[in-house]
């Protein structure tokens, strides 16, 4: 059978010190500290965040570490580990929509944003690191642009994220919203919010219900370990073109279906005038049948968090499985945003005994999550990676996800 490659989290201490071996190494002196954040994966609550929906990601414990040092001019100076370990250099005030190529602008953005939004933030020189899978819709953008938000915090005395122990939630808010700035201004990737959202709020141990509407979250109990349950994560590995024209397509179309209804976002259309609303939108043209099948994606995907934050709040974590499956099956037809290599491992890992299987993250590749009993991890795991190969398909890695801290 084929080979199973996991992909394991770093202990927070070896994180911290290769970001600040890296930073002694290029920059020839001692940062002033060292931070980290985690990439994020989303439970259920789909293609939702612009719609001002629901969603329920938790944090996963691979982090991006990085180790930052105030300086007094203007200047940026860069490096990751994951990026040829080059030293880059960027002065903040040349740092404008479209100016910043490649990884910097994630960096470089998140100081703009602040700058915008009227904190005084200087130059700095930054090294980072970091276990997050690239690209497999984890969100290692996220997970950098918040370890750099909550550094830029500490050494410019902003006082906006608290402490570890008592981390300042309406501050964290903030910050989550210049990263999203960074990421679509600077770094010019379009993102709805739940990622950054995820890496600064979430907490151990819970999932984070994000209300997409007004931004408010309520942290709820997810004990895995204690229910004798994995979350299995799957990197596709997989790489399909135009995913970000298909993901402006579905925007658009969400947005349109909104203003032939008449409600600011689809949040508005209860489950009860579901019915109703499709019947408005089927107007026999080929947009109003997809209108329709779009609509009824996130109507019943938003219904489907709120049935899975019931399921958890009664302790009862198995029954979340079939909500998996539900929301898979509505994504890969309604929404039309999964691909073989998604619906490969949903397909072997529901035959393999998971509870419950879906894509996560945008779609058209990126990763797949599976709720497992703990002893049966290594089987499915086993099972996926045998589908991969017997269809012929580059090998997918694998991560497990118990809900880990935010940044710190
Ligand atoms: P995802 O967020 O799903 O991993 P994205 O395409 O949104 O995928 O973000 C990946 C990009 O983020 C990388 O191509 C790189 O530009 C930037 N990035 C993420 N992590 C790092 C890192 N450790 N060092 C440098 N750049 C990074
Ligand atoms: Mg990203």
């Amino acid at each position: 059978s084929a080979a199973v490659e996991w992909v394991e989290a770093w202990a927070p201490a070896d994180g911290a010190r290769r970001a600040h071996d890296l930073f002694v190494d290029r920059f020839g002196t001692e940062p002033d500290g060292t931070w980290s954040a985690p990439g994020r994966v989303n439970l259920i609550g789909e293609h939702t965040d612009y719609n001002g929906g629901l969603c329920l990601p938790t944090a996963l414990p691979h982090r991006a570490y990085v180790a930052l040092r105030r300086r007094d001019d203007d200047t940026v100076r860069l490096v990751s580990a994951q990026e040829a370990g080059r030293v880059r250099e960027v002065r903040l005030a040349d740092v404008a929509p479209g100016t910043v190529d490649g990884w910097p602008a994630y960096v470089a953005g998140v100081a703009w944003a602040l700058r915008e939004a009227g904190h005084v933030v200087g130059g700095f020189d930054v090294a980072v690191d970091s276990c997050v899978p690239y690209g497999a819709g984890l969100s290692s953008s996220a997970s950098l642009e918040a370890s750099v938000a909550v550094a830029l915090d500490a050494v410019f005395d902003l006082g906006l994220a608290g402490t570890a122990e008592q981390p300042d939630d309406a501050g964290r808010t903030t910050l989550a919203a210049v990263c999203v700035r960074a990421e679509n201004e600077i770094a010019g990737a379009p993102t709805g919010g739940m990622d950054q959202s995820a890496s600064l709020r979430a907490s151990a141990g819970h999932a984070l219900l994000l209300d997409c509407l007004d931004g408010s979250v309520r942290h709820v109990p997810f004990d895995l370990s204690a229910h004798g349950l994995e979350l299995l994560v799957v990197d596709t590995r997989a790489e399909h073109a135009l995913v970000d024209g298909q993901y402006a397509a579905r925007r658009a179309a969400c947005e349109a279906a909104a203003v032939r209804l008449g409600v600011g976002t689809l949040r508005e259309v209860a489950p009860e005038a579901l019915d109703a609303a499709l019947a408005t939108l089927a107007d026999g043209s080929a947009e109003g049948d997809v209108q329709v099948r779009r609509v009824r994606h996130v109507v019943r995907e938003i219904e489907r968090v709120e049935q899975f934050v019931a399921r958890l709040d009664a302790g009862d974590v198995e029954a979340v499985g079939p909500l998996m499956d539900a929301s898979h099956a509505s994504l890969r037809d309604d929404y039309e945003v999964s691909c073989r290599e998604l619906d490969l491992v949903v397909d072997a890992a529901r035959a393999a005994g998971a509870l419950g299987a879906r894509m996560t993250g945008g779609g058209f590749g990126g990763s797949a999550i599976a709720l497992v009993r703990a002893d049966e991890v290594d089987a499915v795991a086993s099972a996926v990676a045998d589908a991969f190969a017997a269809g012929g398909l580059r090998a997918p890695a694998f991560v497990l996800a118990p809900p880990a801290a935010p940044a710190s």
